[in-house]
């Protein structure tokens, strides 16, 4: 019997785990990033601006450095103290941008608040800016031309595809509409030909929205905000939430209860987590290519 007919007959969702196909991804991108830096002298770099520390950056940030260090890819985290001005974060990105070993420029988020996101994404060359987040690379998702995607948007629409489903004409709900991933993650899954609803704080009926859904993407920051009984049976779930509760990681979807009617869905942690950096680090490498003229 296949694992999916397994959790078919214990009436219980097919778990969506990131993991694997976040190895499959950088296996493949160790064989590429080893001839690329045979032909080129380097591994390229990766650079993640941390301005000031906090707790869930500070878990995503390990994460991140030990995933490249698995796909032989330079990761160098360049910290900033919490009192950092916005001028000194622009002049040091600027010599990332004209570091030729970086080929990709992150920052980690959320920033200390007297810092403006715009002025800080703004700044970077946007052929570095593996995560999407540019004005430029925003534009070109939203016309439906290619950039670099957001990586958490494009993991949460991959973990679906490449587990083997077909997302074309069905209904999607997704809740959240920040630029990182609610929008982005809209955006992408019109280009899968899905309806799309977007839900954000001022949504009158979230329920009724989540209801009719196939497929409910959440990216809201808000623990158990979607539960089994708003699902409808058989739908696909993808919990995009990483939320500190107590000393755990939880995400947005109660996933005792949603995994009971779900078809499937996506743990957190272990769901779109791992794959996103994965996707990250193919930005990476294909950012390293396009700037040596590869
Ligand atoms: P992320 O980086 O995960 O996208 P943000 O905090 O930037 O998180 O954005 C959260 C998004 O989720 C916002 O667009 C907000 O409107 C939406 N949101 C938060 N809480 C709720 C809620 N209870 N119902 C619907 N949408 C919500």
């Amino acid at each position: 019997m296949t694992a999916e007919a397994s959790y078919r007959r214990h009436n219980r969702a097919r778990i969506l785990e990131g993991g694997p196909i976040a190895a499959e991804i950088r296996s493949r991108l160790s064989n590429e990033v080893r001839s690329f830096r045979d032909r080129g002298g380097f591994a390229p770099t990766l650079a993640v601006l941390l301005i000031g520390a906090d707790a869930p950056s500070a878990v995503y940030l390990h994460q991140i450095v030990r995933s490249c260090r698995s796909t032989g890819v330079t990761g160098r985290v360049v910290e900033m103290g919490e009192r950092v001005t916005t001028a000194l974060i622009r002049r040091r990105i600027d010599e990332l941008n004209r570091d030729p070993l970086v080929s990709g420029i992150i920052v980690q988020m959320p920033l200390p608040r007297r810092i403006p996101l715009r002025a800080v994404i703004e700044s970077i060359d946007p052929r570095k800016d593996v995560d999407g987040l540019h004005p430029q690379n925003a534009g070109l998702l939203s016309l439906g031309y290619e950039g670099f995607l957001p990586a958490t948007a494009q993991a949460a629409v991959e973990i679906l595809k490449r587990s083997g489903y077909r997302l074309e004409g069905l209904d999607a709900t997704v809740i959240g509409r920040s630029n990182v991933v609610g929008k982005p993650a809209s955006l992408l899954l019109q280009r899968e030909h899905c309806t799309v609803t977007t839900c954000h704080r001022r949504t009158d009926d979230l329920p009724g929205h989540v209801a009719r859904a196939d497929l409910v993407v959440v990216a809201a920051g808000s623990p158990g905000l979607v539960t089994g009984a708003m699902l409808k049976p058989g739908a696909l779930v993808v919990d995009v939430g990483i939320n500190v509760v107590g000393d755990r990681i939880v995400g947005d979807v109660e996933f005792e209860s949603a995994s009971k009617v779900a078809d499937a869905i996506t743990p957190v942690p272990g769901g779109v987590g791992p794959l996103t950096n994965a996707i990250l680090l193919e930005h990476l490498l294909a950012a390293a290519r396009a700037q040596h003229g590869e």
